[in-house]
């Protein structure tokens, strides 16, 4: 493809994809929300071979339509109520083009300045706009990095915990970690990664809201310690995926610093609403956590992927994550003048994923993000009293922000026939979760483009789909 060719397409691409949201918000009956085809569909309309010479772009572009687009699911689809969101405004589109225009891999402070500098003054100012604690500032002992999901946040923040115990003189095969039933199954993930096998994570009572009960956490402990073992890791969340409960953190705060144990504060989805100073409750205790992780790409309209995580102490993440090869020392680095950021992750690698956060931030800006976060919390509020209104359902657990959990009480085999039934018209989607074992509908509102008209149809839509 030369300059000239990649000029036409680029716009021609970029016009697709304003004409594709656009479409999703004017007329989205156009698009079921779920995909509708079945497996193996979009494979069969690949070739079964590579193509032995170029072809044209015209041909390929067209596939978008042909091969793509039926085989999405539409997470931007302003009826799309399942999961989490993952929401992406066109700021941050533009910032994911000029990153790969760009195509630097930001390593290393010398492999791109820009790409380091721009990200620590992004978590910075993210620090600010979230209103969290100055221990995770990168002027102090602490900082922050942008990670691609919550899930390798953990995974971090686990190998930054166990690096800490060790060094401690604590015995690897005795370290035990502490979660709930509720948790991210991304915390057993990053145990298994790190080298602790599942039978020393212990699974903490929960309250009557899913939440975790500080005082089991505290006995738990005291057992453990009693049996030889070391406490070196408490996962607390912030919003819960099934059930978006609030694990206590300022008293499990203090049962982790009475046992030493690193506090992970895990706020995937619900950390990015402390954009709205009234809400910013709901990253409580943070004062004493190790590290904390929030998405952006979950209620912010930064694409995926774009985690930020911060520690308060950089030097045990460091400890646990860094080498340094003879080929990648640079004198800067030596000299203790600039961040390194491949040492904060996993891989080697990175994008420059802090241009789309950035350009989504001064392009969208503050208060855009602030007035969706409150519609998405109106709205939910008329979607409880619709639910408390209609006999046949009930709420599976008290409404939660932005997350509604119901069910039927016609019992599990009804509420499974339901999600079905709705998922399939494509009108929209939600997921299935199962709280005190049994099933349960989760109506997430999240969506960037979503708006009271949408939750109201997706309402009735529910309502049809039961039947008188
Ligand atoms: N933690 C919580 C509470 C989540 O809800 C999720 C996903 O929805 C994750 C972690 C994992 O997110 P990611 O896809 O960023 O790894």
């Amino acid at each position: 493809m030369t300059p000239e060719e990649f000029r036409t397409a680029g716009h021609q691409l970029v016009d697709w994809i304003a004409d594709y949201v656009t479409g999703l918000a004017d007329e989205p009956a156009r698009y079921p929300v779920r995909s509708p085809l079945a497996p193996g569909e979009v494979r069969a309309m690949l070739p079964a071979h590579p193509p032995s010479a170029p072809e044209a772009w015209s041909v390929v572009f067209a596939d978008l339509e042909r091969v793509v687009v039926p085989g999405l699911t539409h997470w931007q689809h302003p009826s799309f109520f399942a999961y989490f969101p993952c929401n992406s405004s066109f700021p941050s589109i533009l910032g994911e083009l000029a990153s790969a225009g760009l195509g630097v891999n930001g390593m290393l402070w010398a492999t791109s300045p820009a790409a380091t500098e721009i990200e620590t003054a992004m978590l910075d100012w993210m620090r600010e706009l979230l209103g969290l604690p100055e221990r995770f500032s990168s002027s102090g002992d602490g900082g922050g990095v942008i990670e691609g999901t919550a899930s390798e946040a953990t995974l971090c923040a686990v190998r930054a915990a166990r690096h800490r115990a060790t060094a401690a003189g604590a015995p690897l095969e005795r370290l035990v970690a502490y979660a709930t039933s509720q948790t991210h199954s991304s915390i057993e993930k990053g145990l298994r990664i790190a080298g602790i096998p599942v039978d020393r994570l212990r699974l903490v009572d929960v309250d009557g809201t899913y939440a975790m009960r500080p005082e089991a956490l505290a006995a738990a402990m005291a057992a453990d310690r009693a049996a030889g073992l070391v406490p070196f890791v408490v996962v607390a969340s912030r919003g819960t995926t099934s059930s978006m409960a609030f694990d206590p953190t300022p008293a499990i705060a203090e049962v982790c610093r009475a046992e030493g144990a690193w506090l992970h504060v895990d706020a995937a989805m619900a950390g990015i609403a402390a954009l709205c100073p009234e809400l910013r409750w709901v990253n409580d205790g943070l004062e004493l956590a190790d590290s904390y992780c929030t998405n952006p790409h979950k209620w912010m309209g930064v694409s995926f992927d774009c985690d930020l995580f911060w520690v308060a102490d950089r030097g045990a993440l460091l400890a646990a994550l860094s080498i340094l090869p003879e080929y990648l020392r640079t004198a800067a680095a030596e000299a203790g003048q600039v961040i390194d950021y491949r040492d904060w992750q996993i891989p080697l690698g990175r994008r420059f994923r802090a241009l789309k956060l950035w350009w989504t931030i001064r392009l969208e800006g503050l208060e855009s993000f602030q007035a969706m976060i409150r519609r998405h919390l109106a709205v939910t509020t008329e979607l409880v009293s619709w639910v408390e209104a209609d006999e046949r359902f009930e709420l599976a657990a008290a409404p939660s922000l932005n997350l509604v959990c119901v069910r039927l009480r016609g019992g599990d085999a009804a509420t499974d026939a339901l999600i079905e039934a709705a998922n399939a018209t494509g009108e929209a989607l939600f997921t299935r979760t199962v709280l005190d074992g049994r099933s349960v509908l989760r109506f997430c509102i999240g969506g960037r483009i979503t708006g009271r008209a949408h939750v109201e149809a997706a309402w009735a839509l529910l309502q049809r789909c039961v039947g008188p």
